[in-house]
């Protein structure tokens, strides 16, 4: 029997985190996920959010955006269009995204594309909810 979860996040970029953990809650596309070992296996779309990992009693918290995580009983396995731990986060730039996508959202433009625009800014407000504990 499994009693810890590896949990590995990685974007087309990078390998953002490899831990073995206690809880993951994923921002799935149906709402929160939360994963304790053993978890039955699936595949899971994710949605713009914060993925919470649980070690003892410490939690972590990061950015994720897009992409799917594969849950077995002993891992999770993100892999997400984009993700930030907090302390790697810049809160003026993600101000200067919220300010653009907000004025974007808002000029009714005929060649504004709002789906676009509303992922930015939902990234941007993520990104400063997140960035304040960094
Ligand atoms: P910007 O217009 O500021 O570049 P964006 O919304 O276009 O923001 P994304 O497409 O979401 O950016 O992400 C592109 C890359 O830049 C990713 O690797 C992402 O992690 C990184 N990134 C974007 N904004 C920030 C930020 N505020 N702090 C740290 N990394 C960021």
């Amino acid at each position: 029997m499994a009693d810890k979860l590896n949990l590995e996040v990685i974007t087309p970029e990078r390998l953002v985190l490899r831990e073995a953990v206690d809880e993951v809650v994923i921002p799935g596309l149906g709402g929160e996920l939360g994963i304790l070992p053993e978890h039955t296996p699936l595949i899971s779309q994710l949605q713009t959010g914060i993925l919470v990992y649980r070690k003892g009693a410490e939690r972590q918290q990061m950015h994720v955006s897009g992409g799917f995580a594969e849950v077995g009983p002993d891992r999770v396995s993100v892999l997400s269009d984009v993700a930030e731990k907090p302390e790697e986060i810049d809160a003026e730039r993600a101000q200067r995204a919220r300010e653009r996508a907000e004025k974007r959202l808002s000029s009714r433009g005929e060649d504004t594309d709002f789906q676009r625009a509303e992922l930015k800014l939902q990234r941007a407000l993520i990104r400063i909810q997140l960035a304040d504990k960094g």
